[in-house]
């Protein structure tokens, strides 16, 4: 089939090499001249674990090039992929100006029955509104339909995310729209939910905001585990065994961030205020999120008296591993409280060092590897969990490090190893290792009726209820 897709960023070049690689033609189009530039010299514009060797095989096979015209992405196509951006517009709803700049400008281009596929993560009613801007803009009598396609690849993921989805939703009016989708897509071995655009748009929103506070739920649960001397990664294992609940997206520590949960919990908020309904138990969630950072920073303080004047190590910086990506990342959110309390800071991350670079610039020094980040050191912060980091020389970072604090902000490194190995380790909602647990138990957990000597018969209060 002949595909455009209009914004080849983190998405559109992931959908538009990976179709290309089942066969379709596929022209990709970017506003963005330079990005267009570099991809038709084979470079890809970001990390992504295997798209380079897709978008390489796509060129070389000739289903897969690039191109600054629109009109080459829209003219012959039979289905129209729109990627573009949608970002927070600053006061809390999405900037949707991308998507219907895109729209207007297609209309005219389309020749055929074409297919214009909403890839992007858009509000309720998008779908409707483009509908009505090519309608508006288009020639005479032209044939099209508009498909609602939410997006659920994981930067990090994202190539195999989309070979193997775990569900794919349409969100569509027509039949022949849907049978045209259903062709391109081939077989499907995963659910399929066809369904109105409305509820398609809403699924994509609504997914992030559960995963959103999925992990705000299990970062208040760690901070009672602080207090109460166990391992929150012991009660989450337990917890998500049970299939209502699941294992995934319990991990606690620094938080979430990238470029679609914090954004679309925002937009979905703002969506849900408007209509005049409760939005509380997300508002706590973001809450939830933005205390993580203070509550490293808190560790900080405890270990080194004060963080003013500190030399502190950052291991890891995108906002998850196998991604530059550094949009909303809690690394970031650190630096700035770090700095603004005037510590000094060291930084390294496998693949965001670059895109750190653009960000960050002169505020932070930045090592060759770990071993060069812990020097001078007088404190480690592991924020981002790269695999790699688990094959590192731990006797030797401790010799690196000035003093051999260590803040893990992932839960990434066993508790006891580290101990035995003479660090001064805290994780995220891990209770004092046994060595250092209180003798007698702390006063906020006593049992009140134990403590009014209530008699306890056969096990139970002669008042439990
Ligand atoms: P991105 O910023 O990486 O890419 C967007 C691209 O669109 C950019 O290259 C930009 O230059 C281009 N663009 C913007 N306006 C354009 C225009 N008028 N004409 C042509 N090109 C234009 O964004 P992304 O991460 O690929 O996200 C795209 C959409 O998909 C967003 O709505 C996002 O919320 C959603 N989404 C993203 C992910 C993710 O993991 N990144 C996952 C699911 C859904």
């Amino acid at each position: 089939m002949r595909v455009g897709v209009i914004g080849t960023g983190r998405v559109g070049l992931v959908v538009g090499a990976c179709l290309s690689n089942q066969g379709h033609a596929v022209v990709c189009h970017d506003r963005d001249e330079e990005k267009i530039a570099r991809l038709e010299t084979g470079q890809t514009p970001f990390f992504e674990p295997g798209l380079d060797a897709l978008v390489s095989q796509g060129m070389a096979t000739g289903r897969l090039s690039f191109s600054g015209r629109l009109e080459d992405a829209v003219r012959t196509a039979e289905v129209i992929f729109i990627c573009v951006g949608t970002p927070l517009d600053g006061v809390g709803s999405l900037d949707l100006s991308a998507v219907t700049s895109v729209a207007a400008r297609i209309a005219p281009l389309i020749q055929d029955y074409t297919v214009v596929l909403l890839k992007s993560t858009v509000p309720v009613g998008t779908a409707m509104m483009v509908k009505q801007a090519i309608r508006e803009r288009a020639g005479e009598g032209l044939e099209f339909d508009v498909v609602s396609m939410p997006e659920f690849l994981r930067e990090g993921a994202a190539v195999e995310d989309f070979r193997h989805p775990d569900r794919l939703v349409i969100g569509c009016d027509s039949a022949r729209a849907e049978a045209r989708v259903l062709e391109l897509l081939g077989e499907i071995s995963c659910p399929l939910i066809v369904t109105r655009h409305r509820e398609a748009e809403l699924i994509k929103q609504v997914s992030n905001c559960f995963l959103a506070v999925k992990l705000s739920f299990a970062n208040t649960v760690a901070a009672v585990c602080e207090r109460v001397g166990v391992d929150v990664t012991a009660i989450m294992r337990g917890v998500g065994a049970d299939p209502r609940i699941g294992s995934t997206y319990l991990n606690v520590g620094m938080g979430y961030g990238g470029s679609c949960l914090p954004k679309d919990m925002e937009a979905f908020i703002d969506f849900a205020r408007r209509l005049g309904c409760s939005v509380d138990l997300l508002a706590a969630a973001q809450e939830v999120n933005s205390a993580q950072t203070e509550r490293v920073i808190q560790k900080l303080r405890e270990e080194l008296e004060t963080v003013e004047g500190r030399t502190i190590g950052l291991m890891g910086l995108a906002f998850k591993p196998h991604t530059d990506t550094l949009v909303a990342a809690p690394s970031l959110a650190l630096v700035r409280r770090l700095r603004a309390e005037g510590a000094r800071l060291r930084v390294f991350d496998p693949v965001a060092m670059d895109a750190a670079f653009s960000v960050l610039g002169r505020e932070v020094e930045y090592a060759s590897d770990e071993y060069d980040l812990c020097r001078g050191c007088e404190a480690l912060v592991l924020v981002t969990e790269w695999p790699q980091f688990a094959n590192l020389d731990l006797a030797r970072l401790k010799a690196s490090l000035r003093s051999p604090v260590l803040i893990d902000g992932r839960n990434f490194f066993d508790p006891t190893t580290m101990a035995a190995l003479g660090f001064r380790y805290r994780g995220a909602g891990r209770g004092y290792a046994d060595a250092q647990a209180p003798a007698e138990l702390p006063a906020a957990w006593r049992l009140p009726h134990l403590e009014r000597g209530d008699d306890v018969v056969g096990g139970k209060s002669k008042h439990a209820g």
